[in-house]
């Protein structure tokens, strides 16, 4: 078969990326590993990855000049995999163009999640106009939410925040971005205004706001709405 989807996994740990490269292939992918960043750029030239795995720390550049490396010329989907737990280091990733990360230790099924996302993010099947999850329902035509049939009144900008991550479900967003396409590129960075925005919509669509069930709160970084089941 030489129409499996190629993820290239560009990691200095060869124990991490055997592991990783194995349970690849188990999942019916074509699993290949780079140990450098400079091998990671030129087998995702040569190769052309649909989906490129990045661990942070390599020996010989920063996970960062990666990824402005490869959003020069690509738009393959790049997640960050990083033992560093510091959020600026996740939202400095993904401000430079990766499009989602995880953290080590990580689990096989939730890898496995974090790839199937971006590659729906990638090819976008015929687009739906219908966001579905757990008796939560957008309708994108007609403007509507609703939960559970019961019609949910959203203002303006509640609408438009929640579509943001209704339309990039299963990824985070990082607060920058979302406070930059909802309110323009020179809203301060003062996270204020979001935060209010959020907690207003979560007392209309969540049951416990202190726990969500659609939109997660990824600390420091953004958040992330629940997968979209109606794909
Ligand atoms: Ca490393």
């Amino acid at each position: 078969m030489n129409n499996k989807t190629k993820v290239l996994f560009v990691e200095d740990e060869k124990s991490v990326s055997n592991f990783v490269v194995t349970m690849l292939e188990a999942n019916g992918y074509k699993g290949m590993s780079a140990a450098t960043g400079r091998e990671g750029v030129s087998m995702a030239t040569s190769f052309c990855p649909d989906v490129v795995l990045l661990d942070l720390g390599l020996p010989d550049m920063d996970g960062c000049e990666v990824i402005s490396q490869l959003r020069s010329w690509s738009k393959t989907p790049i997640i960050v995999i990083s033992a560093r737990t510091k959020e600026l280091d996740k939202v400095t990733a993904l401000d430079v163009g990766a499009d989602d990360y995880i953290t080590k230790p990580f689990g096989s099924a939730e890898l496995m999640a974090r790839i199937r996302t971006s590659l729906r993010h990638s090819h976008p099947e015929t687009p739906d106009h219908v966001y579905k999850a757990q008796g939560l329902e957008i309708n994108f035509e007609k403007r509507t939410v609703s939960i559970c049939g019961r019609d949910i009144h959203l203002t303006q900008i509640e609408y438009r925040l929640l579509t943001l991550l209704a339309e990039n479900s299963g990824r985070v967003l990082t607060y920058s971005f979302i406070m930059s396409t909802i309110w323009g590129p020179y809203i301060d960075d003062n996270n204020q205004i979001l935060r209010v925005n959020m907690a207003n919509i979560r007392r209309k669509i969540e049951k416990n706001p202190a726990q969500p069930q659609y939109v997660f709160t990824e600390v420091g970084v953004g958040y992330r709405m629940i997968e979209n089941e109606n794909v």
